[in-house]
C-alpha cells in the first residue's frame, strides 16, 4: 500500500543562498511557477480564466496533496491576497481569531497568513527561484541522511524528486516524491535541507520495513509511526521545545504548539492509555472500530512528540546503535524504551503487551 507522511516539519535556521545557477534534476516548480503567474495577474488585477486554475489544480503538487475543498481554499486565498481590491474581506479574516481546532477556516488562515507573507517579498522570492543553486541540495540533504544511518549505508539510499507548490508552511511526503511549500523552503534553505534528509529517511526505511504486517494491524502502524517520525527528527529537530515553538514561529495557529507540549507532557499517560486500550479491545470491551479510532487519534502530529521524546531518551541513554540496528522493527522499539522507561519515571509497558505486539508481528500472513 501507498504510504504517505504528513509531517509538520520545523525549519531552523536560514542559510545564504547560492548565486549561481545549477542544474535542477529532481526539482519541480511545475505548480509554483504557474502559481506566480497567476499572482502575478491578480496582482495586476487581471482576471484568471478557469481554465488556467483548472491547469494549476492538474499539476503534480495540488493534484496530488490537495482535495477539491483545498483546492477551493488555494484560489480564494491566492485572490484575497493578491488581487488588490479584496482587501477589506483579508483584513476581516486577518484580524478573526486564530486558535480554535473547531474553526472550519484554520486551513484557510494557515493558507492566507503564509500567502500574505510570500507577498511581502514576492519580487526577491521569484529571483531566488532561478539563481539558488538547487544542485547543491541534493548533495548536502544526502550527506546529511547518510551521516546519520548506520554505515555502510547501501545504496537503496536516494534523494526524491522534488515539487515545490504553493501552500501551507510544510513539506508532504507523498512517496514517490516531497511536496514542498515554496516560501517555506525561501524561508529557510538550510531547514527545509535537514528537512530533505529526514523524508529521506523514511523512504530508506521503507525498503526495510515489513508492511504486509505493520499495516494489517492498528496497534503495528501506530508503533510505527512513532518509531519512524522519533528517529528521522533526530535529523533534523532542535529539542522538543524547540520544535513546539518553531511551530508559532512558522505562523502556526498557537494551539498547535500547545497540543505539540501537552503530548510532550503527557509521553507516559498516552503510553499507557496505549496498553489499556489495547487489553479494553483485547478483552472484548471495546470493539475493533472503536479501537481503531481511539488508537490512530492517541498521538497527535503522527506520532512526532512522542516518538522524538523516546528517540532523544536512547541517547541519552547510549542506545544509538541499538536503535539503529532495528530502525524497521517497531517491536524492538517498544522493547528498548521499556529497558529505560523505569528509570525514566515512565511508564513501563507490561509483559502480556509486549507479548502480544510481538506474536501481532511474526503472525503468518494469508497467502495471496
Ligand atoms: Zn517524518
Amino acid at each position: 500500500m501507498t504510504k504517505t507522511t504528513f509531517a509538520v516539519i520545523a525549519a531552523t535556521a536560514m542559510l545564504f543562498a547560492a548565486c549561481t545557477k545549477a542544474p535542477t534534476t529532481n526539482f519541480s516548480f511545475e505548480s509554483s511557477d504557474l502559481f506566480f503567474e497567476i499572482a502575478d495577474s491578480l496582482s495586476q488585477n487581471q482576471k484568471v480564466a478557469e481554465e488556467t486554475w483548472a491547469r494549476l489544480f492538474d499539476t503534480k503538487g495540488y493534484k496530488t496533496l490537495c482535495d477539491d475543498d483545498e483546492m477551493n481554499d488555494v484560489r480564494r486565498a491566492a485572490e484575497l491576497v493578491f488581487a488588490p481590491n479584496k482587501k477589506a474581506e483579508l483584513d476581516s479574516i486577518l484580524n478573526a481569531p486564530y486558535d480554535s481546532d473547531d474553526d472550519v477556516d484554520l486551513k484557510m488562515k494557515i493558507l492566507v497568513r503564509n500567502y500574505v507573507n510570500l507577498q511581502s517579498h514576492f519580487d526577491d522570492a521569484k529571483k531566488f527561484r532561478t539563481s539558488y543553486d538547487f544542485g547543491k541540495v541534493k548533495t548536502k540533504a544526502t550527506k546529511i541522511v547518510h551521516d546519520f544511518l548506520p554505515s555502510p549505508v547501501d545504496s537503496l539510499l536516494t534523494f526524491p524528486n522534488i515539487e515545490f507548490f504553493c501552500y501551507a508552511r510544510d513539506a508532504s511526503n507523498c512517496g514517490s516524491c516531497i511536496i514542498f511549500d515554496f516560501n517555506y523552503f525561501y524561508l529557510y534553505p538550510q531547514g527545509c535541507i535537514e528537512s530533505m534528509a529526514h523524508e529521506m529517511f523514511h523512504n530508506y526505511r521503507y525498503n526495510f520495513t515489513n508492511d504486509d504486517i505493520i499495516y494489517s494491524e492498528p496497534l503495528l502502524i501506530v508503533l510505527d509511526h512513532l518509531q519512524d517520525e522519533g528517529i528521522a527528527d533526530l535529523i533534523n529537530k532542535k529539542g522538543s521545545e524547540n520544535t513546539a515553538k518553531n511551530l508559532t514561529e512558522l505562523e502556526y495557529p498557537e494551539l498547535y504548539e500547545q497540543k505539540y507540549l501537552k503530548a510532550l507532557n503527557n509521553s507516559s499517560k498516552l503510553l499507557a492509555e496505549l496498553e489499556s486500550l489495547t487489553f479494553q479491545n483485547l478483552d472484548g470491551e471495546l470493539s475493533d472500530d472503536d479501537y481503531k479510532k481511539q488508537v490512530y487519534n492517541l498521538f497527535p502530529f503522527h506520532g512526532h512528540p512522542v516518538g522524538y521524546k523516546i528517540t532523544q531518551l536512547f541517547i541519552k541513554h547510549g542506545l544509538r546503535d541499538q536503535m539503529m540496528e532495528t530502525f524497521y522493527n517497531p517491536v524492538e522499539f517498544i522493547k528498548l524504551y521499556n529497558s529505560i522507561a523505569e528509570s525514566e519515571g515512565m511508564y513501563v509497558f507490561s509483559d502480556r503487551f509486549v507479548s502480544h505486539i510481538e506474536q501481532l508481528f511474526t503472525k503468518p500472513q494469508p497467502a495471496e
